[in-house]
This record gives structure tokens, sequence and C-alpha cells, in this order.
């Protein structure tokens, strides 16, 4: 299996390079941001849980977002493996992927590519697309920086889990898109 997680903060691309490494692995991505809007959108009991979390740019918590990634792992067997992106967010959440990984499939995270891209960039970028989204979270920009905020309180740490397991790689996130592509298929190569 080849499980990707990919990391960074809100804006920083993540959900664009998850789209072409889905193609060109066959690993689906995994997007639990997007999961919680399809709850949010179908208005089921999960969303009316998460939907004041979201609001506010919070996270929502850990025992909930796990146990509906677990839901989804369930539903969406796939043995060539998975890109990750938005989760794991919190160290728990690190290590809840992990034990996961191992009780459901026997195996783990084959790496950990972080998208760094610098907070002021990651601002306009997510302004601009809350003018085509419609993802309330990307149009008022206290709620952006509440995210960003966010990421540097709860999230930036995990680093430390993926670095003591040598799986942590840092991708320059500013640039073309193909550009950007191209260094996280070279980081993927090696783990090939
Ligand atoms: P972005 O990366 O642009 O902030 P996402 O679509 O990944 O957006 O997430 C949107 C929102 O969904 C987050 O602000 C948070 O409220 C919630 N969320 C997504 N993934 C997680 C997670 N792993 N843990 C907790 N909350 C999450």
């Amino acid at each position: 299996m080849l499980n990707i997680v990919l990391f960074g903060p809100p804006g920083s691309g993540k959900g664009t390079q998850a789209k072409f490494l889905e193609e060109k692995y066959q690993t689906p991505q995994i997007s639990t941001g997007d999961l919680f809007r399809y709850n949010l959108k179908n208005e089921t009991e999960l969303g009316a849980l998460v939907k004041s979390y979201m609001d506010k740019g919070h996270l929502v918590p850990d025992e909930v977002t796990t146990n509906m990634l677990i839901d989804h792992l369930d539903n969406n067997p796939n043995t060539n493996g998975y890109i990750f992106d938005g989760y794991p967010r919190t160290t728990a959440q690190a290590e809840a992927l992990d034990k996961i990984l191992a009780e459901k499939y026997d195996n783990e995270v084959s790496i950990t590519l972080a998208l760094v891209v610098d907070d002021e960039i990651l601002v306009e970028r997510l302004l601009d697309r809350g003018k085509t989204s419609g993802r309330a979270d990307d149009i008022d920009e206290k709620i952006i920086r509440d995210r960003i905020t966010e990421y540097y309180e709860k999230t930036a740490i995990v680093a430390e889990h993926y670095k003591k397991q040598g799986k942590w790689i840092e991708i320059d996130g500013v640039g073309s898109i193909d550009e950007i592509t191209e260094k996280l298929n070279t980081a993927i190569r090696e783990v090939l």
C-alpha cells in the first residue's frame, strides 16, 4: 500500500495536489473537510454536530473526526492505499491513524508530504477561493485567520510525530501547480 499524508495549513494546496496524486497512484483521496461538508449539505446528524466548529474555523473533536474516517474506510476499501488530505490534524489523530492502518491493513503511513506556504499568501489564496467555492469559511477573513491559528496551535506539532518516524518531508508550496506536483512525485518515488 502507498499511504500518503498530505499536510499543511489551510490553503496550502493539499486538495489540489491530492487530485493529481489520486489519479497517478490509484490511491483515493480522503478529505475529512469534504466529508464534513457532505454531511452539512445533506443535513445529517453528524453535520448538525460539527456545524458550530466548522463555522468558527475550529477543529472538530478528535473522536468525532476519527470515527467518521473509520466509517469511510470501511465503506471504501482499497488495497492500493490512500491519500489523507486534512487528516491527521492533531497528535491524537496521528496516533489513531497509525493504529487504524495497522489493525485494518497491517500497514502504515508511507510518507508525509508537508506543503509550506507563507501565512499572508494563504490568506490571499483562501479569500480568492471564497469568491468561487461558496465555502462560508473562505469568505470571512477572521474565520480564515482563526483556521490558520488553529493550525499553529494544534496541527503544526504533528510534524514531530512523523519526524520521529522518519516520514516527514517538507515541500515548498509556492510555485506553479505542475512544479509542486513534480516535487511531490520526486519525494514519493523514494518510498515506492
Ligand atoms: P482547510 O484545509 O481549507 O481549512 P478542510 O476542508 O480541510 O479545509 O477543513 C474544513 C474544516 O473541517 C476545518 O476548519 C475543521 O473545522 C474541519 N476539519 C477537517 N478535517 C478535520 C480534522 N482532521 N480534525 C478536525 N477538524 C477537521
